[in-house]
């Protein structure tokens, strides 16, 4: 059995404090977790690596976990993104009970909060513009300019405050302020702003409110009223922390503990919530839930798995320096799971026709095909073997180098599930490619066994022609080029490194007849191909796949090259 320390050690920093607060009674047994996005944008992977920690923390230690909206900045917002993230959470298996919230549920109160602050001297209003203000702050070697207005009366405050409120003064032209240090080396604490005004309509509040609370004020306070214990969040907003503690301690409130984590990069990926709207407007990819989009939307879309990214987020663990992931192990989760989930099909992405001469014409049999090998569960299924198939045309080579083994004139190979056949005749176009093979087959080799013992060198997939569905299937590469989309030439962006080739669309593929009941987003192993998942494009009679993933696992073989080195 393992030692309480050993125990504790197991766990990552965050949960080896929120350990140690249920051992000391902290926060009186309870833990209350929240995923607080701004919806302005759809969540991406790096949300996930979020969700999953407070999501997960929630469920490991008995507590809870909310979801908040923080929607305090109306211009970027949308009920639409709103719709996406919660579809988007739900989807990943969390689920937040009756606990959905919206910091501008809590404007009202912090309003409240702010004119407390003004009449203890902790706030003014300041009338200094956006500009002017950016010039007094000082910078990382130099102290700040105390603004003319920091010392206003209390009640001119309270007075302006109102006014601003009441829509008296035009964008841009006021705002309110913390007083608390220009001077302070820590430059979130040189008087931040707390209020800006902004005539503009919220998803939620509409005109109600020509005021809006910023990030730094807003949050702790929905911290505080959700009476949150653990507020998690990514490092970047370390240095906002005495920030979050001052606006707490000075109004003597409940006051959650924040606690910072890396936040989640990944190779060949562009993670903010801003580009990935640049792709979107810009016409650089279909829209947010391109299969090609790190988004939770486009991933689902792809055909990846909640089970994936949950145990992809497991596998990367939560510490506090700043890395990059290998997008490798995120389709290596991915793989794990839809080896032992996905149905095998066989499915032909370039279809060469072949004619087996011996085989009786308009004869159709129904051969056993194996569902999925690594569940017996799943059981066996019927494919239609007839007269006229197709094969994978670069399963053929006319003149095959030394250790080409597959389809070739005068060459034996098994088609899986069925029989051995032979390659008897080429037939080309006029242009001189290849358009037609003929075989002959082995009738006592039903099944794909020769009862007198000959081997086959091997062993391809196959359809047959008649009853095989056409379906469009669409495959993708990495949306960049380079590991670090970042890594450009002086004077370009990241979308200098968008990869040309990283959508390849073949219309005329052809696949099993069992595929006609597939589901929308349903998932399926190709044999010999990939992963392949239905695209809500489909429609009646016109199918069509995404390509989720080869089967060839870059991170195994990393693992193994590394293994082998020990
Ligand atoms: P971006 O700046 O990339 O547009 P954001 O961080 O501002 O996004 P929010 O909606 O504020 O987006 O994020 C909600 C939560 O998700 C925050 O707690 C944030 O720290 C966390 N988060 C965002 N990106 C990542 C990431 N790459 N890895 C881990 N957590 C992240
Ligand atoms: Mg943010």
């Amino acid at each position: 059995m393992l030692s309480k320390k050993d125990e504790n050690t197991r766990l990552d920093f965050i949960r080896q404090i929120v350990a140690e607060d249920l051992k000391t009674n902290k926060w009186n047994g309870r833990v209350v977790t929240r995923f607080p996005p701004e919806p302005n944008g759809y969540l991406h992977i790096g949300h996930a690596k979020s969700i999953c920690l407070n999501f997960g923390i929630a469920a490991e230690f008995g507590g809870r976990c909310h979801l908040r909206f923080d929607d305090t900045n109306p211009e970027k917002e949308e009920q639409e993104y709103v719709d996406s993230i919660i579809e988007d959470v739900h989807w990943l298996g969390w689920d937040w009970g009756e606990h959905l919230y919206y910091g501008s549920d809590y404007f009202e109160q912090m309003f409240e909060y702010a004119v407390r602050l003004v009449e203890k001297g902790k706030a003014y209003v300041c009338d200094l513009t956006a500009e002017q203000t950016r010039q007094y702050r000082g910078t990382l070697t130099e102290p700040g300019t105390e603004s003319p207005f920091r010392n206003r009366s209390i009640e001119e405050n309270l007075e302006l405050l109102e006014r601003m409120r009441a829509g008296e003064f035009p964008d841009g032209s006021r705002t309110l302020r913390a007083k608390i240090d220009m001077a302070h080396p820590n430059l979130n604490m040189r008087d931040p702003v707390m209020y800006r005004i902004v005539h503009a309509a919220h998803h939620r509040t509409g005109e109600k409110w020509c005021i809006y609370p910023m990030y730094d004020w807003a949050h702790g306070l929905e911290d505080c009223v959700e009476r949150i214990t653990h507020s998690v969040c990514t490092l970047e907003f370390e240095n906002h922390r005495p920030l979050y503690d001052w606006f707490l301690d000075e109004l003597g409130v409940y006051h959650p503990q924040q606690i910072e984590f890396a936040r989640l990069n990944l190779t060949y990926t562009v993670m903010s919530k801003r580009r990935l709207l640049q792709l979107v407007q810009e016409g650089l990819v279909g829209d947010w839930d391109d299969p090609r989009m790190p988004t939770i939307s486009g991933f689902r879309r792809r055909g990846y798995s909640p089970e994936a990214i949950r145990e992809f987020c497991k596998r990367i663990g939560v510490n506090k320096f700043n890395s990059t992931v290998d997008i490798a192990l995120l389709e290596h989760c991915l793989r794990e799971n839809l080896n032992k989930t996905s149905p095998r099909v066989m499915a032909v992405l370039r279809p060469l026709k072949v004619v087996i001469d011996n085989y009786p014409e308009g004869q159709v049999e129904e051969l056993d095909a194996v569902n999925n090998p690594e569940d017996p569960a799943a059981g066996t299924r019927k494919v239609p073997f007839s007269r006229e198939l197709y094969i994978e045309r670069e399963d053929f080579m006319e003149e095959p180098p030394k250790k080409f083994f597959r389809l070739a004139p005068g060459r034996e190979v098994r088609l899986r599930y069925a029989y051995f056949v032979t390659c008897t005749d080429v037939v080309k176009d006029a242009k001189g490619e290849v358009a037609e093979l003929h075989c002959t087959y082995d009738p006592a080799t039903r099944g794909g066994d020769a009862p007198d013992g000959r081997k086959v060198k091997s062993t391809l997939h196959w359809v047959c022609a008649e009853r095989s569905l056409e379906a469009e299937v669409r495959l993708y590469d990495h949306l960049f080029t380079k590991e670090n989309p970042d890594d450009v030439a002086e004077g370009m962006d990241f979308k200098s490194n968008l990869n040309p080739n990283s959508l390849e669309v073949l219309t005329s593929c052809k696949v099993e007849p069992s595929l006609a009941e597939a589901k929308p987003l349903s998932r399926h192993q190709f044999e010999r191909l990939g992963y392949f998942c239905v695209d809500p494009d489909s429609s009646e009679g016109r199918l069509v796949f995404n390509r989720t993933a080869t089967l060839r696992d870059t991170w195994a073989k990393i693992q193994k090259a590394q293994e082998r080195r020990k």
